[in-house]
């Protein structure tokens, strides 16, 4: 199995998921860039995963669905173009002999679903849409605070080896906002450094490992002593760690 990240849009990835002849998409936006990829590549569409209900992630779904007949699978709490498999927190379902699992994570949508295959070829497999970026997360669109931190907190107990199928490249303008909050941080410094490379060579920092991010993303690190303080510093009154992370997400939105 392949993992190719299609950029698509300014800064979306289209995650293909695929053997020598047949293909899962993920989060299709645009259709067309799909079909150019599987026309290049020699490949059948066999499935389509959405994430959640933004147009950026669903775009591509009726023309992809219509031009290949691949089956669709979507948030079953989403309006989602119809008709798709509505799947929740706990469903899986078998493809190509893998796995896949459904997490739910709300937060950046009320309905965002997450895939993860656990036993994939090298190491497992994270599709996690909007919710979980390189360096930091989904703005809330439609959840809480509270919510996405649970939700982060349950992408954070996966294995340590995960590759996170992220849907944008956020990376470098949230590794700037990372270091304003960790400043000193050895791990953030050097990743840093080597996703700069990357992307001065144009190629995606994506995908990340969990182990990377559980070092580097102060999304994931919000109950670390550094990130509370950094927050605490400039929100005395963020005193729990529902409030720390909700002055976390605010201080990001406006840096
Ligand atoms: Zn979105």
């Amino acid at each position: 199995m392949q993992l190719t990240p299609l950029p698509a849009f300014n800064d979306n990835y289209l995650w293909l998921w695929h053997t020598n002849t047949h293909a899962v998409v993920v989060d299709p936006g645009d259709g067309e860039v799909v079909l150019q990829a599987l026309q290049r590549l020699q490949l059948q569409l066999a499935a389509i995963l959405v994430t959640h209900h933004h147009a950026d992630h669903t775009g591509g779904v009726d023309m992809l669905r219509t031009a290949t007949q691949a089956q669709v699978y979507g948030p079953a709490g989403e309006a989602i173009p119809g008709p798709f498999v509505p799947l929740s927190g706990g469903d899986a379902f078998d493809w190509q002999g893998q796995r896949v699992e459904v997490l739910d994570v709300p937060g950046h949508t009320a309905g965002h679903i997450a895939y993860f295959v656990p036993a994939a070829d090298t190491a497992p497999l994270l599709f996690c849409g909007d919710t979980l970026f390189s360096g930091g997360c989904g703005r809330l669109f439609e959840g809480t605070a509270a919510q996405m931190l649970a939700s982060l907190d349950r992408l954070a107990a996966l294995p340590g080896d995960t590759q996170v199928c992220c849907a944008h490249e956020y990376t470098l303008s949230n590794l700037r906002f990372a270091l304003a909050v960790e400043p000193h941080n050895p791990a953030l410094q050097a990743y840093h450094v080597r996703c700069q490379g990357l992307r001065e060579r144009g190629q995606p920092t994506l995908p990340s490992s969990l182990a990377q991010e559980l070092a580097i993303n102060p999304f994931l690190r919000s109950r670390q002593a550094s990130v509370i303080e950094a927050v605490q510093q400039r929100s005395p009154q963020a005193l729990d760690e529902v409030a720390v992370f909700a002055h976390l997400r605010e201080w990001k939105n406006k840096f």
